[in-house]
């Protein structure tokens, strides 16, 4: 039982420490800033998953898009 209260805790811990880089600097994923882009990318060029990035689901979602938009324009 407790360990598994300790998981749980160590769970929310982790998930409180990320915090939003998007909601933190009152910006919005853009597809022409590649350099911010890329920090939320494997060295494959895969999207980093939320539960890593750290990211909320809005601001997820419009990096999604983002990063989409420019894999388009061939610029990533
Ligand atoms: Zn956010």
């Amino acid at each position: 039982m407790s360990a598994r209260l300790h998981k749980l805790g160590k769970l929310i811990k982790k998930k409180s420490l990320a915090k939003c880089l998007f909601c933190t600097d009152g910006l919005t994923p853009d597809y022409k800033d590649i350099a911010r882009l890329k920090r939320f990318m494997t060295p494959r060029k895969r999207i980093i998953p939320r539960s890593e990035s750290g990211l909320c689901v809005r601001h997820q979602r419009q990096l999604s898009l983002a990063i989409n938009r420019a894999r388009q324009m061939a610029m990533l």
